[in-house]
């Protein structure tokens, strides 16, 4: 999977995705990271990427032209991929997203600064908008971050233990079961006995059992859509009363 990062920040970018998961994930081959340097695509002597608004207000706007450029720079090494502003406006980054996302064979992310981009620059490339979540950020980058690593971590090879994704909090509809490590017994108290039983039977079933009660505890809300067995219906409603 190819992500081809449009931004006047590069290395806001490059920092963050050349470390651990994602920067072993290039590493192998898995993603491809483009940045493309907002600025390359600026004329003039300064090679300003901004300006200020019409109508007035504070804060500063990119320019279309740039961007729109950029974009079709990047469409000339990835035709297919996908265009995505990444922008408070739009729709809001969730699991299920990321999943139906998979399909595709690339992106191109065009990260927005300070007041935001030229509208018409959007209107005329854009294929969707991505927010992830309702608040505002200084800049798409930390968006551009966020969105690339998500997805990255749902490739196959990417993360150590193939399964391992597949307990991780959403991906069933529920949350995720806690998780302990060595020493078994310190300062911080005894680690729950059924782990170090050698019991798999036994530890799948109270992992589960944890998993539902800590969406129960925290996320209600996803307990009503997850796909339950009457069993664990029935421990649920059980949980319900005792909370
Ligand atoms: N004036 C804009 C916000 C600009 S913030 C508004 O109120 O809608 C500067 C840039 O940060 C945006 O252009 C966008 O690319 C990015 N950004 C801010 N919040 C974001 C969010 N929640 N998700 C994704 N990108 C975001």
């Amino acid at each position: 999977m190819k992500f081809s990062v449009i931004t006047l920040f590069p290395e806001m970018v490059e920092v963050p995705l050349s470390a651990s998961m994602v920067g072993r994930a290039r590493e192998k081959g898995i993603v491809q990271l483009e940045l493309l340097s907002l600025r390359d695509f600026c004329e003039g002597k300064h090679r300003v990427a901004d300006d200020a608004p019409f109508g007035g207000g504070g804060g500063m706007v990119l320019k279309a032209e740039p961007i729109v450029k950029a974009v079709k720079m990047a469409k000339m090494g990835q035709p297919d991929a996908k265009v995505i502003f990444l922008g408070p406006q739009g729709r809001t980054l969730d699991h299920t997203m990321v999943m139906g996302l998979l399909k595709e064979s690339g992106f191109i992310l065009i990260c927005g600064h300070y007041e935001g981009v030229d509208q018409r620059a959007l209107d005329s490339v854009v294929d969707e908008e991505i927010s992830i979540g309702d608040y505002v950020l200084s800049g798409g980058e930390y968006a551009a971050c966020v969105f690339v690593d998500a997805l990255t971590r749902q490739l196959p090879g990417v993360l150590g233990d193939e399964d391992s994704a597949k307990h991780d909090s959403f991906y069933d509809g529920l949350l995720d079961f806690p998780h302990y490590t060595r020493p078994a017994e310190g300062a911080e108290g005894k680690v729950p006995e059924v782990l170090m039983s050698g019991n798999h039977e036994e530890v799948a079933k109270w992992r589960r059992q944890q998993a539902l009660l800590a969406t129960l505890k925290k996320r209600p809300d996803l307990i009503e859509k997850a796909e339950l067995s009457n069993e664990e219906k029935a421990y649920i409603q059980q949980q319900r009363g005792q909370l």
